[in-house]
């Protein structure tokens, strides 16, 4: 179980993210997001094979605004780009 965070202070979208990983997406205010299930994040937590893609965007990015990092099995599923914001 691992979580991936971006720190949208840092992020400046140059999206070396995404085309190592396709969770990354671009957020309507041209910064990176997280895509979940039904929302986008600058938080989640995932429980699946696909740490090593995360891993690798955090590595490509270039102002080092990517952390994945393990996660507790009761850490927060994800926090939304809209309570990002309040
Ligand atoms: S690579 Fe880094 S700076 Fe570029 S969009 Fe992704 S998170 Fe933001």
């Amino acid at each position: 179980m691992y979580r991936i965070t971006i720190d949208r202070e840092a992020c400046d979208g140059v999206f070396a993210c995404l085309v190592r990983d396709d969770r990354f997406v671009e957020a309507s205010d041209g910064l990176a997001a997280i895509e979940t299930d039904d929302d986008q994040a600058i938080a989640a937590t995932f429980d699946d094979d696909r740490r090593e893609s995360a891993e690798q965007a955090a590595t490509a990015c270039p102002l080092d605004a990517i952390t994945v990092e393990n996660a507790e099995p009761d850490a927060p599923q994800s926090q939304s780009l809209g309570e990002a914001k309040q």
